[in-house]
């Protein structure tokens, strides 16, 4: 996979805006991170952004800074407002300077996604993902907020940032008046696209005029709304050109709002489908258009700009999973990237959970000031027993350190439970994440010692100074009658395609792998993984041309694959415990294939005609040819010391990660972590 130094030439093209140039063609688009709404969580913001700077980025982006109290996306949200807050923004412009990157501010006025009692939006029209209506702007408020931009921007430039992103898609502020779906003013800011799009455009002008020529003024434009009363085409290209004669300097672009039901970054969208988007456009415009989305490795990135299709790519999560993202690329190191997977696990879900954004397969994005790799004064000799993702992580950052290691794995490859998942549709990129630790498990110098089982007395004979238990876990067995049966299988036989499936399934469990194998049972073989764009649109009716309203149009998904029953029996509802930004996109997908979920289960008996279940006390049967259990798992911890074995001079010490710690609830975010934190620590 590695390709020479030269395989990406477009991307690392300088792009010249006039009076500035960026150094390459690659962005990092906003993230909120959470350290932005503390003043005392800049120095940790700025080592964050240094870091990324470093690694040779051509433009970064902050999280959202509001320009005030009525534009706060959570009460007392990072805002740029007073001259007082300007030193604390120094301190990242300046980090991103000493290490030659350029830096813009991402001015975010939240409107009615503001979860805060002070939310304005251009009509009182409530979203679905905020519990505070909004009040509607009065011409007074309207002339007060373009102020308030204005100051913001002004206070941007003094902060010594090279410009500032505008916020204008995502269902924002700015969104907000441009649509009808929440702009139902009958006063010169709504009605018709001129009026609705005059707040946006009157920002930008007035922006333009307070800080000059030679500073970068991006607006974030929404090209695809992806919700019912959004913008057509039409609308999008007119609002564009307005924007570019009051002042902007380049184009970033928006897909779907946060309460699109369609999933615009998830895993499951397929890598860079909404580019061709970006390049219509560009076509539409004279200033560079920056395409977003599900951009992760450098030969979609390189075909953008070589195509001529947009001038620049932004990534934002990927910048989590690697900050070196672009040296690496530069130096014909591709197969060296920490690829962003795309699981919102530990970046967007912990956004939405008010906690500090950080990275599933970089447990140091967020912490690189807390979790240090620091060389090993003394070197030790450390077993990792167990390649998934606790041992990889555990091995790695141990040999990074300095320490003699071996790795252990019963199984022919690395990987684990991942190699599970990566047979899931849609969650093909996690392939990417055993080919990065394969190729640190080389570059670190791990000892890989496959197809061994070890055993506690193996271990203690080889004198090792410290083992890593990270042996995962062993599924959990249900004690149902009938469960023995040669019609009872598990999720690891079904995914490892050592049975044939009949046509009706009955799935027990709903946890994250019921959920998982509910649709690898759905898929249709004869369709390619991963789903071409073409696919993906028309299973979830996106008209990329926009010709609609939004670009929303009727699905045309093919028929269900089999019938299939997911079963829990809990009486919550099903999936509830999935991510919070990702979860309902898999509930939509079983919704739409028939399948049939049912809580409160109580499980009888498996026999011929399938599996005997009550619910509510009623019986039923469930006529299946099989039923998968996904039932959840438990410790595998047979390698570590019993807890009463006396100690003995000499003997190694034993640490347990991962499953083998704890297997309820446990995800590989935790597994990742917990391996880099005790390696970082021996
Ligand atoms: P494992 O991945 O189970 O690895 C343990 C390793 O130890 C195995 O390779 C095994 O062969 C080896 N081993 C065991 N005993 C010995 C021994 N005595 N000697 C040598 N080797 C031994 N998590 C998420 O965060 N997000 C997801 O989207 C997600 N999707 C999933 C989908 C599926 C279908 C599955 C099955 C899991 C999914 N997970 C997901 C869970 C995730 O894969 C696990 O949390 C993670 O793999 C746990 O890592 P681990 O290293 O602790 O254990
Ligand atoms: P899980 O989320 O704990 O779910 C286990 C399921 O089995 C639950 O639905 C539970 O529901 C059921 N169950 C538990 N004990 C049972 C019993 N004795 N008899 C019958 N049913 C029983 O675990 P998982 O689905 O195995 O997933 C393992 C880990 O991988 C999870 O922690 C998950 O986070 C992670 N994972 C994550 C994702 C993701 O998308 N983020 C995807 C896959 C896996 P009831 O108790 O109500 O019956
Ligand atoms: Fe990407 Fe997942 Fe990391 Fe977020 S947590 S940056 S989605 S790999």
């Amino acid at each position: 996979m590695t390709k020479s130094a030269n395989a990406h030439p477009h991307l690392m093209q300088p792009l010249d805006l006039g009076f500035t140039s960026l150094r390459n063609r690659i962005m990092m688009g906003s993230m909120h991170t959470g350290l932005e709404d503390r003043f005392y969580n800049y120095p940790k913001l700025a080592a964050y952004f240094r870091e990324r700077a470093k690694g040779g980025v051509g433009l970064i982006v902050t999280g959202g800074i509001s320009p005030n109290r009525q534009g706060w996306l959570l009460p007392f949200g990072g805002t740029l407002s007073s001259i007082l807050d300007v030193p604390n923004h120094r301190t990242v412009t300046q980090a991103v300077h000493d290490e030659g990157g350029k830096i813009l501010m991402q001015i975010l006025h939240a409107g009615r996604y503001g979860y805060q009692p002070f939310v304005v939006s251009a009509s009182a029209v409530k979203s679905p993902i905020s519990m505070f209506k909004p009040k509607a702007l009065t011409e007074d408020g309207i002339a007060a907020t373009i102020k308030a931009y204005v100051r913001c921007a002004r206070l941007a430039q003094k902060a010594g940032y090279d410009g500032v992103e505008i916020m204008g898609s995502e269902g924002y502020l700015l969104n907000q008046f441009l649509c009808v779906r929440t702009n139902q003013r009958t006063d010169d800011w709504g009605g018709s696209i001129d009026n609705r799009m005059r707040l946006p455009v009157e920002i930008v002008r007035q922006v333009r005029e307070a800080v000059g020529p030679n500073f970068i003024l991006m607006y974030r434009h929404s090209v695809l709304d992806l919700v019912e009363g959004g913008n057509t085409w039409a609308e999008v290209v007119h609002v564009a050109r307005a924007l570019e004669a009051a002042g902007v300097t380049l184009f970033n672009t928006g897909i779907g709002w946060h309460e699109a039901r369609t999933p615009t970054i998830v895993t499951s969208v397929p890598r860079a489908a909404f580019a061709s988007v970006a390049a219509r456009l560009k076509k539409a415009v004279k200033v560079p258009v920056i395409a977003s989305n599900r951009i992760n490795m450098p030969d979609d990135a390189e075909a953008l700009i070589a195509s001529g299709s947009v001038d620049m790519v932004s990534m934002a999560r990927p910048f989590l999973a690697d900050p070196e993202w672009v040296n690496k690329v530069a130096a014909g190191r591709v197969d060296e990237i920490n690829t962003c997977i795309a699981c919102n696990q530990a970046c967007l879900d912990h956004t939405f959970a008010n906690k500090r954004a950080s990275c599933l397969v970089n447990p140091r994005a967020g912490y690189e000031t807390e979790l240090v790799y620091r060389r090993a004064q003394q070197p030790k000799k450390v077993a990792v027993v167990g390649a998934g993702p606790a041992g990889l992580s555990a091995a790695t950052v141990a040999a990074e350190c300095g320490h003699d290691v071996t790795l252990f794995d019963s199984s022919d490859r690395i990987g684990g439970q991942f190699n599970l998942a990566m047979q899931v549709p849609g969650k093909e990129e996690f392939a990417q994440t055993l080919r990065y630790f394969s190729r640190q498990l080389a570059i670190t110098g791990v000892k890989l010692q496959l197809q061994t089982r070890v055993t506690r007395e193996y271990l203690l004979r080889q004198g090792f100074d410290e083992v890593v238990v990270a042996t995962g876990i062993v599924p959990r067995t249900p004690r149902i009658t009938g469960v023995e049966r040669t019609n009872v299988v598990s999720y690891i036989d079904v995914l490892q395609r050592k049975v044939t499936v009949g046509k009706r399934v009955a799935i027990i469990g709903a946890g994250g792998i019921g959920f998982d194998v509910g649709e690898f049972l759905l898929h249709d073989p004869s369709v390619p993984l991963p789903l071409s764009i073409e696919h993906w649109c028309r299973d979830w009716g996106v008209d990329l041309r926009a010709q609609s309203h939004g670009g929303l149009v009727e699905p045309a998904a093919a028929k269900p694959y089999r019938e299939v029953y997911l079963l829990q029996r809990k009486t919550t509802r099903l999936g509830a415990g999935l991510g919070k930004t990702s979860g309902w996109v898999h509930r939509a997908v079983l919704q739409r294939n028939g399948v049939t979920m049912l809580g409160g289960a109580e499980y009888q008996s498996i026999d011929n005609t399938g599996l005997h279940i009550t619910v509510n006390g009623e019986p039923r049967v469930l006529e299946v040819d099989h039923v998968v259990l996904c039932a959840g798992q438990e410790p595998l911890t047979e390698l570590m010391p019993p807890a009463d074995a006396p100690s003995v001079a000499g003997a190694p010490r034993f640490h347990k990660i991962g499953g083998a710690a704890l297997a309820s609830e446990l995800d590989a975010k935790r597994a990742i972590r917990e391996g880099a934190v005790l390696a970082a620590s021996l």
